[in-house]
This record gives C-alpha cells, structure tokens and sequence, in this order.
C-alpha cells in the first residue's frame, strides 16, 4: 500500500457525509450536514438535486479543512449514494428541471400497477433483476418528463439528463465533463439490462424513455473524471463508484459468493453475494449488480425486513416498556429465554419471503408469567428470525450455503441480539470494529483505481468482533419453527390458507 489518503463522499438520504481515510483504512476525519426532506404531497418524497449538492461539496472541504491533510494528499475520490433517487437537469444550465424525487416516493405506484396489468413485470424481472414498483427509478423520470412543462420536447432533443445520486455528482464535481454511472447503481433504475450490462432500449421504449438522457456505465472502480479546480482547491480524480447497499457489501469484503452482509437500522438490508452470474429469484427477492471491476460484474441478491430497529423504537415511544434502545440488552439477559413469547413486528405487513402486505403485528404465547423482559427479548429476536428468513430464502435461491454473516448499523452493537443471530442462523455473525463500512466500501474502489489498494487486501481478515453459534443446532431450529409458526398467525385472514400450504 502506498501513502496519501482516499476521500470518501457518501450521499445519504437524510444527511451529506465526507470521510477521508489514510492508506491503512483508518479514519482521519469526518464531517456531516443534515439536509431539507420534503413532502409536499401524501407518499412524496422528494430532495432539493442543488442542496445535496451543495451540502455535499461543504462537507467535503469541511474535512479537509479541520484534518489539516491537503487536498493535494487526496489520491482520489470515492461515492456512494443513496439509491435511486431521481435528478433531472438542464445540461447547458446544470439546473434540475424538478425536485429529485426519492426513493420511497410513492407517486408511481399507480402506473407500476397500469404496467403491471399490461403484463410487463415478467419482462422487467427478468432483464432488470427487480420487480416493477415505484421505488426504482425508471417510473420517476417518467414522472417528471411527463409532469413538468416543456421537459418530454427538450429530452428528446438531448438537452436534458437524467442520473441517479452518484451520477449528479459526479457531472457536478467534473464541471459538467462527466455524465457517468456505474453498473451497481444503473443496475437499480428498471432500464439496466444486467446480463448485457447495458441499457435496455425496449425497457425505455415502454417507459418512453429518450435513452440520450441515461449516463455512461462504467466500471465501479474506473476513471469517473476530475474534480474541477475550483471546489478542492485542486483537480482530483474520482475513481469509485458505488449504491450504499453495495457499497457496504464491498467495504464488509464480502467478495466471494455465499459471504453476505446484514445492515440492522430501522429496516434491515440484507445483500449475499452470488458470482458471476445473476441469480433469479424465486422468494421475491431482488437481483442486483454487486459491482462492476475488470469489465465484469458480482452480481447479488437483495432482501430487506421493513420493521427491525423501529420495533425497538416502538417498545420505547408505543409501549413505554423501555427508555433507551440500548436498555434492551440488559432487560433481554434478565431473562433465561422468552417463555414462549414470540413478537411479529409485522406493523406494515410481511416482505420477502412471505409478501403479505395486509399481514398485521402480534405477541403471542403470552401467559400469566409473561414480564416486560420476555416482550423486549421476543422483540429483539424478532430481529434475529427476520433476517433469518431472508437469508434462508437467499441460500435457496442461489443454490448455495452462506458461511458468514457480516453485520453494520446501529443495531448490530447490541451483543445478546447478534449472539442469538449466530445461534438461529447457525453461522459465524462478524461485526467489523469500523461501522463505517458503506463510507469505506466506496473507498476501497477508489483506493483500487488510484493503485493504493489491491483486491487481495480485503480478503483478509480485519479487525472485528466474532459471534460463534453456541445454542445446539436442535434447539434453534425448534426456536425458528416457533416462530414461524408465530408468522402464520400474523397473517392476513384471506391469505392463511395459501401460505400454510407454502
Ligand atoms: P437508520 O440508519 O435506519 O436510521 P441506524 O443504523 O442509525 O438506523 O440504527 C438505529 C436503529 O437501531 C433504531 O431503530 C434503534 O431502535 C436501533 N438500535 C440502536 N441501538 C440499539 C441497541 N443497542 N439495541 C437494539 N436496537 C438498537
């Protein structure tokens, strides 16, 4: 490894971050800003494309500012994004033509279900590797060319261009020289074709879709351009690119099929690598670019759990029973197990595997004996059987046994929850000492192109904490069938018969 240092840019959807990592992947600086989230209408959601922007270029002087390490020290520049939020700009004047409109926005629900009814999911599953839902960006540009005044006349005549985050960005940062993606983010737009890795113009055509708009794929460690002068002082190259999800995924090295990683916030993210070849799913889950390095791409499969870290939330601001999120662990151990008590936190119905969105929320083996502890201790688990689920269905449909478990996020600090995780899954839960592993995962590509890095530096075993299964293999699998017994009974009545026999 070479010196100098490797800024990290990672565009969230709350908050802008900068975070420069030296040559040995330690942090030596991090600044963050909040910025504006707007809802104008029921299930909008939408950002200002100027202050992500401008936060975002703040930030970035702002840690090299209070580091001390000059820009010149910056060998290149990584990003990682939020994924799918949708810009749309005027390429002479660099100005957004809308609002970004972002990825739990549900305006297009409707025409998904229209293209639906059509019967073209089959078609958009099989190129894109997702399902045709309002949170991928396809439907939001469309969206935008077809509401906002004289935007359809000056896409086709080229003048505008579309991009997600990472791509805005980059056309910011390069002055406008660079309108570039790559492959792990285009892979989320519903017009990326990932067997050919290219954009799929009959995709575009149903979407109506001027394909001059769509940005340049490349490589996710690559020449993205330089950094016009200006903003750092000095030209830098950008020389990474990647989703956060995957981002992650790579900064967890989870580089080989079967390695799989978890992040545990208010949802839970879950991606496992699976090769060379894109992996279809069976369960509802989503098949996505992992990364493009080389001209050839990992590809992975996708799952999320809706309620984790917001079912602790929940037991704090809804119950009462807890005052901090952190009290769980404590009140979890009090106990020697949960009596029986299982906690289906299915508040806004079930995803993957079992797509019940009517599916409601319950606690059920409750007795006279039944005590705080045992809820919060069922609630925790519930973390722990989700996210088994998911990965139960992952390893069916990819074929294959994952080995380990990389964990992240603010709820994989909780100890008891991620020894109960190694216990039920059976497996090796790793939870790296530096959490920043999305800000890393984006530097990491960029230190590969910048020659700082070599792939065989992150398959190494790094600093992190390991949680060995200790519960024998019979007594989890009675623990998982109890709970997926608790499942069923949290599903929606018309739907019981349907999924008993699955
Ligand atoms: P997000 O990025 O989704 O906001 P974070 O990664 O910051 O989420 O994690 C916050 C979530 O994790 C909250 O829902 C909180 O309830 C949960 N959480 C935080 N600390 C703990 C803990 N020690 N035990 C269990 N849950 C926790």
């Amino acid at each position: 490894m070479s010196a100098g240092y490797i800024l990290a840019i990672d565009q969230g959807t709350t908050s802008s971050r900068a975070i420069l990592f030296d040559s040995d992947e330690n942090i030596a600086g991090i600044a963050q800003k909040e910025f504006t989230q707007h809802f104008p209408e029921p299930g909008w959601v939408q950002h200002d494309a100027l202050e992500i922007w401008e936060s975002q270029l703040a930030v970035a002087r702002e840690v090299l500012k209070h580091s001390g390490i000059p820009a010149a020290q910056v060998r290149s520049i990584g990003i990682t994004n939020q994924r799918e939020t949708t810009v749309v700009w005027d390429r002479y004047t660099g100005k957004p033509v809308a609002p970004a409109i972002v990825w739990q926005d549900r305006r297009t629900a409707l025409f998904c279900h229209k293209l639906r009814e059509e019967g073209h999911e089959p078609l958009f599953r099989e190129r894109t590797g997702l399902i045709l839902d309002a949170y991928f960006s396809g439907t939001k540009i469309r969206w935008i060319l077809d509401n906002t005044p004289g935007a359809r006349a000056a896409a086709e005549a080229g003048d505008l261009l579309f991009g997600t985050v990472d791509a805005w960005l980059i056309w910011k940062l390069t002055g406008g020289n660079v309108h570039a993606t790559d492959a792990s983010n285009a892979s989320r737009t519903l017009l990326f074709n990932v067997h050919t890795l290219s954009w799929d113009e009959e995709l575009c055509r149903i979407l109506d879709i001027p394909m001059q708009m769509l940005p340049e794929v490349k490589d996710s460690a690559g020449d993205f351009g330089h950094t016009e002068e200006e903003w750092l002082g000095l030209s830098v190259p950008i020389g990474g690119v990647a989703g956060d999800q995957q981002a992650a995924l790579f900064g967890q090295g989870c580089m080989e099929p079967g390695m799989a990683k978890n992040t545990y916030g208010t949802g839970c993210f879950m991606l496992m690598n699976t090769g060379e070849k894109p992996v279809p799913s069976t369960h509802g889950l989503l098949t996505t670019v992992a990364w493009k390095l080389n001209g050839k791409a990992a590809y992975a499969l996708e799952g999320s759990v809706f309620i984790a870290g917001a079912a602790i939330q929940w037991l704090r601001d809804g119950l009462g029973i807890i005052r901090s999120a952190e009290d769980t662990e404590s009140l979890a151990r009090s106990v020697k197990d949960t009596a029986g008590v299982y906690f289906v936190p299915a508040f806004a119905g079930l995803g993957a595997p079992y797509w019940d969105m009517e599916a409601r929320g319950l606690i059920s083996g409750l007795t006279r004996g039944t005590t705080a502890a045992h809820i919060v201790r069922a609630a925790l688990e519930s973390l722990a059987y989700q996210t088994c689920d998911i990965l139960r269905a992952m390893e069916k449909d990819a074929g294959m046994d994952m080995n380990t478990l990389k964990v992240d996020g603010g709820a994989a600090r909780n100890d008891f929850l991620m020894q109960f995780q190694a216990d039920v899954l059976q497996v090796l839960v790793s939870r790296p000492h530096n959490t920043e592993t999305t800000a890393l995962g984006a530097a990491r590509l960029a230190g590969i192109s910048a020659g700082m890095f070599r792939m065989e530096d992150f398959m190494k075993e790094g600093n992190f904490r390991s949680f060995r299964p200790v519960m024998s293999a019979g007594e989890a699998g009675a623990k998982y069938a109890g709970w997926q017994q608790a499942v069923r009974r949290s599903f929606h009545e018309s739907s019981t018969d349907q999924a008993a026999d699955q």
